[in-house]
């Protein structure tokens, strides 16, 4: 099973694909999570990225694409995968059609998460992760138990100003990536408002198994 995820921030892409691989067996791809854990380690690329993130702004193709070229090549996502957060742009998209083509490979859909902008201003602000679990939590809608409190971490591009530039990308540079997923067939609209049991239920059965 190949599968995308499309969706602004904060419309769940995260929570839904810790669901999702599981279920499926295959790893999670999430070049947002590959570009923080660089970040946190000192390399070179997340010195490079560290500036974008903060700001809320997207990195260059080329920079992306070469970490997800090596990211595919290794043994776990021979058999499937689920990308989340990449590609994000059209020239992203067209790079990965000609690195699953060279491989004779094809993705089984393109899952977009829909969460209409006046929510997700709310959903990122309060949105905190458990670094030990990697359990993502929301201050009100998806309050953490009291005791893990102290521990959970606020991403540093979670700000309200970096939301808005966020979603600003989402529409100009994300969004046109759909009608290039709509021309083949592959694209799964899925309703990411609700509780996360319900959109997990949607997921499912808009894929079909
Ligand atoms: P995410 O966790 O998917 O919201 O990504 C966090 C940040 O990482 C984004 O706001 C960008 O700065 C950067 N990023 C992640 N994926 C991409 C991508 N496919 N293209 C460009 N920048 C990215």
């Amino acid at each position: 099973m190949r599968l995308i995820f499309i969706g602004p921030p904060g419309a769940g892409k995260g929570t839904q694909a810790a669901r999702l691989v599981e279920r499926y067996g295959i790893p999670h791809v999430s070049t947002g999570d590959m570009l923080r854990a660089a970040v946190k380690a000192g390399t070179e690329m997340g010195k490079v990225a560290e500036g974008y993130m903060t700001a809320g702004k997207l990195l260059p193709d080329e920079v992306v694409v070469g970490l997800v070229r090596e990211r595919l090549k290794a043994p776990d996502a021979t058999k499937g995968v689920l990308l989340d957060g990449f590609p994000r742009t059209v020239p992203q998209a067209e790079a990965l059609d000609v690195m699953l083509t060279g491989e004779g490979i094809s993705l089984d859909a393109v899952v977009l998460l829909e969460v209409p902008d006046d929510l997700i201003v709310s959903r990122i602000v309060g949105r905190r992760q458990d670094p030990e679990t990697g359990e993502i939590y929301h201050l009100q809608f998806s309050p953490p138990p009291a005791d893990i409190l102290p521990r959970l971490v606020h991403r540093k591009d979670d700000t309200e100003e970096a939301v808005r530039t966020r979603l600003g990308s989402y529409h100009d540079q994300t969004a046109p990536i759909i009608p290039f997923y709509e021309a083949k067939g592959l694209v799964k609209r899925v309703d990411g408002v609700g509780n996360p049991d319900d959109v997990t239920a949607r997921i499912i059965a808009a894929l079909g198994r």
